[in-house]
């Protein structure tokens, strides 16, 4: 069992008087983890702590603080095997995954390293004498507030680039996976002064106490609707917020691929890591031409994957988070056979413990439904049959959401009108996940703002200031 401890003005163990929140693990209900709950009051000691340290932070030498996230990499990766089997424990994704996703952290927080120290402003020509010069500057203090279904990952890219960049950081994960936060809080902060790097635990109060604070940034990594309530909070205090959020990313199959190659990209993309990815795919439009032979393909996929806890190294598909969230995906299904689907495989709860959920193919689906046009976050494809590809683009353009979307097609001017017409932040053609590293996208619409990954990032934690350098009397220096 992990017991997890805050981290308040470089003080371990600090706080916790809101009470306890306790983890029970996805695939068998155990607890896995006791962790504090922060009070209203804590977190603005914490913010206020936090504001203490930033003025040293930020004075301190861009390759002095890429120095220390180079150690702070080397911590975590010292802390690997533990923090994907707390992943695991919390969450349930297979053990292979988690270990992909803390590699994917520690690879993350090396790049921002090496990145950081090497940008520069721009030198500006105005008058003769003078000197002019832009020059980035951190922000001050930041708030990351980060989701479970990738935990390291997500958390790392937020926290290294923030870090890096000069500003001192209060780091909240989520209430359904805080040992994994703890174990990467405590791997950073042995490598950072006193006092950079805070821990709040706790669940939706803490972060919505910590978003009402007088913030510089709040960068959210989560669901739309929190999202949405980041902003508002935002629009209050004038902090700057950064939002990666929820999707119903499509996938539209073109006539002439193969049905059987395209359920497999499709089984991919619906059912990798219980189909809680944001850019899983939610939502299918196959032609009518390839429909019958696609469906069967990815039924027999479906039906193909090793179900069970993520320990077990054979596991290919594990348990959902929790109860509630299976909850959310079964009535998302339910709702569609009322309205005139058809389960072609799984969108049954099974016996016993834990959050299992069946990987579930849904077909008759129609473009209006909730299981189409929503986020799903479970290991379910809705199938959409259309009848031509304009009408599967339209219908994949037309969303509440805007991150990412996969069209497979043989045809090249297909592929030219989905990443022209898609308005979304990431387009794949012939893939469901890949692309090249450093990559950042910005989304769209429901799905967020600002740019949440790659290089990008270390400027949406930095601000920039313009000089302009004259000697008295418009001499010479
Ligand atoms: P969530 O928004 O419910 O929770 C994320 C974090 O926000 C948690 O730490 C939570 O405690 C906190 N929070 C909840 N309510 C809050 C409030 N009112 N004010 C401030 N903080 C609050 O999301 P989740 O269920 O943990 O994660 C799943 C969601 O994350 C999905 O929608 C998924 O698509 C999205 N996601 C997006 C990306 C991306 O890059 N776009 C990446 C991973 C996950």
């Amino acid at each position: 069992m992990y017991t997890v401890a805050q981290l308040i003005g470089g003080v371990w163990g600090a706080g916790g008087e809101g009470g306890e929140l306790v983890v029970h693990d996805p695939a068998d209900g155990s607890p896995v983890t006791r962790a504090p709950v922060a009070t209203a009051d804590e977190v603005a000691k914490a913010v206020e702590a936090a504001r203490g340290a930033a003025d040293e932070w930020a004075a301190t030498a861009p390759a002095d603080r890429a120095a220390a996230l180079h150690r702070a990499a080397d911590a975590v990766e010292a802390a690997a095997a533990d923090l994907a089997e707390a992943t695991t424990a919390e969450m349930g994704k297979p053990l292979d995954d988690a270990r992909g996703g803390v590699a994917a952290g520690i690879g993350t927080l090396r790049q921002y390293a090496e990145l950081a120290p090497v940008r520069g402003g721009r030198t500006l020509h105005g008058s003769h004498p003078a000197l002019d010069f832009m020059t980035p500057e951190p922000r001050g203090v930041v708030a990351a507030i980060t989701p479970w279904n990738d935990p390291v990952a997500v958390s790392c890219g937020l926290l290294g680039a923030a870090l890096v960049t000069g500003n001192v950081v209060l780091y909240k994960p989520s209430e359904r996976t805080p040992a994994t936060g703890w174990l990467l809080a405590r791997a950073l902060d042995s490598a950072l002064p006193a006092g950079v790097l805070s821990l709040l635990t706790g669940g939706a109060e803490v972060g919505a106490a910590l978003a009402g604070q007088k913030l510089d940034v709040v960068a959210h990594v989560g669901s739309t609707a929190t999202g949405r309530a980041i902003a508002a909070a935002g629009a209050r205090t004038g902090a700057k917020v950064l939002l990666e959020n929820g999707g119903s990313d499509p996938l539209v199959v073109d006539a002439d691929v193969d049905p059987v190659w395209a359920a497999e990209q499709a089984a991919l993309g619906c059912f990798a890591n219980a189909g809680q990815i944001c850019v899983a795919v939610e939502r299918i439009y196959v032609h009518r031409d390839v429909a019958e032979d696609f469906v069967d393909a990815l039924v027999a996929r479906a039906e193909a994957l090793a179900t069970g806890p993520g320990r077990d190294p054979d596991t290919q598909l594990g348990p959902l988070v929790d109860r509630r969230h299976r909850d959310h995906v079964h009535g998302q299904v339910t709702a569609a056979v009322t309205d005139g689907a058809r389960v072609r495989t799984g969108g049954t709860l099974p016996d016993g413990p834990g959050a299992f959920y069946p990987a579930t193919v849904v077909e008759g689906c129609r473009h209006e439904m909730a299981l189409v046009r929503e986020e799903t976050f479970g290991p379910v494809a809705p199938v959409v049959v259309v009848d031509s590809f304009s009408e599967g683009l339209r219908c994949a353009a037309d969303s509440p959401y805007g991150l990412a979307a996969t069209v497979l097609t043989g045809s090249m001017s297909h592929a030219q009108r989905a990443w022209r017409e898609l308005p979304v932040g990431t387009v794949k053609v012939n893939a469901v996940f890949g692309g090249a590293p450093g990559g950042a996208a910005q989304p769209r619409r429901g799905s967020g703002q600002g740019f949440g990954y790659g290089p990008e990032l270390l400027d949406e934690f930095s601000t920039v200031k313009v000089v302009h350098l004259e000697a008295p009397g418009g001499g010479h220096w």
